[in-house]
């Protein structure tokens, strides 16, 4: 590939660049990202990406769709008040620089949702910063949009040949034709455009003359930002540093997103090396949700242009957590234990020399650090636990144990997990207690209990608790047969002196092919970040359980402090100890 200097590649945006080669299109970037033209031209088209970002760590802006793209998942459908509030944390907590939030002349629902999170934008300082995606039919989405009050249209156009033709029916100059009209009438009317180059990467591949053109004479257009997409997720890391490359070289002073899907599971690595190669932009969603096998996730991808490309962000990587399970409440679209950065084991270390490493000078610690992100190292408790691991969670639980009663400990817990059932640190105190015979560490029982169902009649509940010394009786009514028995617990908060935890999430695990005699595992997550866990062959029995042993470990804490319950601090030492559990 032949070696250019700058003043032999000066590029002037027009249609003689649009069909130029790719040695020609890997000339020097625009002037004002970066100057580094001695390394220009080399057969690596990223690497002077990579040394503009050594040279300084340039911004990368991140836009993220999850209300949009991300709620395009099958199976997946988000009530307003659930996109205001994700809106919000995205904007105001997370820090992103822009937000896609729905698709024009969608549904009445979905219009109400976008109406609520303009308004609030409006308020709040952030209307530009909301965007929505709109089509090239003149007026139809300018005038949705303008009724919703959103000021921003990203523009879905074809990004190949072959969606132009085979899909629209239109040459490529008639579909020119279209966008300019569409942009003309939105312009007149106070609208700011991005536009989308749908299937870029087909387009790349098999039509780039068609690209190159298409982008030329949008760069002649009242347009923001081009935003291209690897729509069906079919590149790789090589391909997309060089068709990235090859557009910001021939378009200097574009301003270019790059919008990654993870079918073959880069979109992360895609989106890195987007950057790499000069998109100023990069697009995400939340936990990676999205159609098919989803799209860039927002908290990877943060990480990785930091980490790897020395690249900065707005964004907050310390409430990357938070979004991740609000979204993935509000979706119901649970994320895999393994998930890096946000996932529930990525902190736990569950092998004991990793425990054992961590406490003689953190040798088993990356960048990737928890507090990073707000969270804790962990510990898993099972069969590979040593001695380190039992220290840090008695530790945190602030139980102490003689080093025999310690070695009886783990020797019950290794024992479980052989029988392949899992323990965790809520379960630390139960065990103790069964094992040792030392009640005070179970100061609350639920004795017994009536639920009672019928049809047409509110679910009732009567239940009996010891607390300490104390048998306390109580009765509830609730929506149903749980909810009773907490309304029933709630009516004897006084009597027990704390407060009864907030529940967020209650998940129901039954093992694939699981009889209807198969054992329900339920996990409760509570406010503050406790999360406990019960087992039993009833489902209702198993949640009573996790009810039982969330209460307990608040008791528990409260028995040890002397203090008594203040939510702040309770909810502190919770998070605590709630952290290592599962
Ligand atoms: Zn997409």
């Amino acid at each position: 590939m032949a070696r250019k200097t700058a003043s032999q590649t000066r590029h002037v945006p027009g249609p003689q660049r649009a069909t130029s080669n790719a040695a020609a299109a890997l000339g020097p970037r625009h002037r004002g990202i970066s100057n580094a033209t001695a390394t220009i031209g080399t057969s690596q088209p990223g690497s002077r990406g990579r040394d503009d970002v050594r040279r300084g760590r340039r911004l990368v802006e991140v836009m993220d769709t999850t209300l949009r793209d991300g709620e395009q998942a099958e199976g997946i459908s988000m009530m307003p008040a659930e996109k205001l509030t994700i809106a919000r944390r995205l904007l105001e907590d997370v820090k992103v620089d822009r937000i896609e939030i729905a698709s024009a002349r969608s549904s009445e629902g979905e219009r109400t949702a976008v109406k609520r999170i303009v308004g609030w934008a409006e308020t709040a300082g952030y209307a530009e910063r909301i965007e929505v995606l709109g089509f090239v039919d003149v007026n139809g989405s300018v005038d949705w949009v303008r009724t919703v009050g959103a000021r921003v249209i990203n523009l879905l156009t074809k990004g190949s040949l072959r969606h132009c033709r085979e899909q629209l029916r239109r040459t490529p100059q008639q579909h020119l034709d279209d966008i300019r009209r569409t942009i003309e009438y939105g312009v007149k009317r106070g609208v700011v455009f991005n536009v989308y180059l749908e299937d870029w990467s087909g387009g790349m591949l098999g039509s780039p003359d068609y690209v190159m053109t298409h982008v030329e004479a949008l760069s002649r257009m009242p347009v923001s930002r081009i935003m291209l997409c690897d729509t069906l997720g079919i590149l790789a890391p090589p391909q997309v540093r060089q068709f990235v490359s090859r557009i910001v070289t021939v378009f200097p002073d574009g301003r270019f997103d790059y919008h990654g899907h993870n079918d073959y599971g880069l979109a992360t690595a895609n989106t890195l090396e987007a950057a790499i190669a000069g998109a100023r932009g990069v697009h995400v969603t939340v936990n990676g949700m999205g159609e098919r096998a989803g799209n860039t996730a927002l908290d990877e991808v943060v990480v990785t242009l930091r980490d790897h490309a020395g690249f900065t962000t707005n964004v907050n990587e310390r409430a990357l957590a938070e979004i991740s399970r609000l979204v993935e409440v509000f979706s119901g679209r649970r994320i895999a234990v393994n998930k890096p950065i946000v996932g529930e084991n990525v902190f736990t270390q569950a092998a004991g020399v990793h425990a054992d490493g961590d406490m003689k000078g953190n040798l088993y610690e990356s960048r990737l650090r928890p507090s990073r992100f707000g969270q804790h190292r962990t510990y898993a408790m099972g069969k590979l636990m040593g001695k380190a691991s039992l220290e840090f969670n008695l530790e945190r639980l602030n139980i102490t144990l003689t080093k025999e009663q310690k070695q009886q400990l783990l020797a019950r817990i290794v024992e479980l997990s052989d029988q392949k059932k899992s323990v965790t640190t809520a379960d630390l105190p139960f065990l103790i207690s069964e094992m040792l015979q030392t009640p005070e560490l179970r100061v609350l029982e639920v004795k017994d209990y009536s639920v009672v169902s019928n049809r047409g009649l509110m679910p009732t509940a009567t239940v009996l608790v010891r607390y300490r010394d104390k048998n306390i009786q109580a009765t509830g009514s609730g929506d149903g047969g749980y909810n009773a028995f907490m309304q029933a617990l709630k009516s004897i908060e006084k009597q027990l002196g704390f407060r009864l935890p907030k529940l967020l999430d209650y998940e129901v695990h039954i093992p694939p092919g699981g009889k209807t005699d198969a054992l329900v595992e339920t996990t409760i997550k509570w406010e503050g970040g406790l999360k406990t866990r019960g087992v039993h062959s009833d489902q209702l029995a198993a949640a009573i359980q996790a009810t039982e042993h969330a209460l307990n470990l608040i008791a528990l804490h409260r028995s040890r402090t002397g203090r008594p319950e203040k939510p702040s601090r309770a909810r502190a030492h919770l998070r605590q100890m709630a952290k290592p559990a599962v």
